[in-house]
């Protein structure tokens, strides 16, 4: 089976090119056509020899996307179905923002934890994406649109600590100043609280933001939403997330999405500020999306605003998130559901 060439790093592109029996300069050439240039095809790499790029093209895949389908809300969203080539979809959504354009990407195909406010729950877990399928959800959208993508979260599909050595693969790549050179303040990992790997990502100090998906203040209603915190309750997880600011001097951005008569009340607000107290963090306040034949609805103004005005006023920095493309099934995991 071919290699696919995104997921080296260019050292490791250079190994490989040497294996070749190819000068190392030629690696870097070609990880600017990939990265850079964006093309579809070795052919199109001009300053590299037919010679090469014939024996570069028996030896790897480019791992180029098609869109199975794409969808546009009224606010520029766009979300993408992308074919991974082997028979599965993935979905990345492109988010404008006034500082630059985003992208929402997943890291897996499906996904393990089972958080009941999700859609993606009931799609089956197939595997984790690789590095370079990552890198290529980028690549895809910025040829589709034909833009330069400023920033990035994983909050697509998947949980992405449970894939760790891919995303901080595809991270590496995606820093590199002679590739697609995305800073990694400019990208942002969401996780359901897997407290082992916060622990790992504290220590490995990259300057990622790190968003926890919390979303309860109590095990009980936690554990009922999100099965991982039968795994790593809320105690463990605001210690692991006490480590990791302590460690990086980094802010935790905390992601609460309030669903109506469930976690929105005056005592759950009491709650989360009595957790959070002194910690460098935000709360993103986020109106859930209604998800078709799901059991969740959407807070009322009124209460959102009760909610983020109580958290400020006791020290806790909140805002609400701007809800983008929820005329195009936002939440994660629906669009792909649609197709199936
Ligand atoms: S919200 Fe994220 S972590 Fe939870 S099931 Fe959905 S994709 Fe997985």
């Amino acid at each position: 089976m071919k290699k696919n060439i995104k997921s080296y790093n260019l050292d490791e592109l250079k190994e490989e090119f040497i294996k070749l029996g190819e000068k190392p300069y030629r690696a870097e050439q070609v990880f600017k056509w990939i990265h850079q240039e964006n093309v579809t095809s070795f052919n199109e790499m001009t300053n590299i020899s037919l010679e090469l790029r014939e024996k570069l093209d028996k030896e790897f895949t480019m791992c180029i996307y098609n869109i199975i389908r794409k969808q546009e809300s009224i606010d520029g969203t766009k979300k993408y179905l992308f074919d991974v080539l082997d028979g599965n979809a993935i979905e990345t959504v492109l988010m404008e923002y006034k500082h630059g354009k985003s992208i929402c990407v997943s890291s897996q195909i499906g996904c393990k934890m089972g958080c009941k406010f999700c859609a993606s729950t009931g799609i089956e877990f197939v595997r984790s994406l690789t590095p370079g399928e990552i890198i290529e959800q980028v690549l895809a959208v910025q040829r589709d649109e034909n833009i330069k993508i400023s920033n990035l979260v994983f909050m697509g599909i998947g949980e992405p600590l449970d894939n760790y050595d891919n995303v901080m693969k595809a991270i590496q790549i995606l820093n590199n100043p002679k590739g697609i050179n995305m800073g990694a303040r400019h990208i942002s990992i969401s996780t359901s609280g897997l407290v082992p790997k916060i622990y790992e990502l504290a220590d490995k100090d990259i300057q990622c933001t790190l968003s926890i998906s919390l979303h309860a203040t109590t095990d009980e209603l936690r554990s009922a939403l999100m099965p991982v915190n039968n795994a790593y309750n809320i105690e463990e997880l605001m210690k692991a997330c006490r480590y990791y600011i302590e460690k990086t001097n980094k802010r935790i951005s905390f992601e609460y999405a309030l669903a109506k008569d469930n976690n929105d009340n005056l005592e759950d607000a009491k709650r989360l500020v009595k957790l959070l107290k002194g910690m460098l963090c935000h709360v993103n306040l986020i109106p859930i999306n209604k998800i078709e034949n799901g059991k969740f609805t959407k807070s009322t103004n009124e209460n959102i605003l009760k909610f983020r005005d109580y958290l400020n006023d006791n020290g806790i920095v909140a805002t609400v998130r701007r809800e983008l493309g929820s005329d195009i099934d936002a939440a994660c995991g629906q669009l792909r559901r649609k197709n199936l």
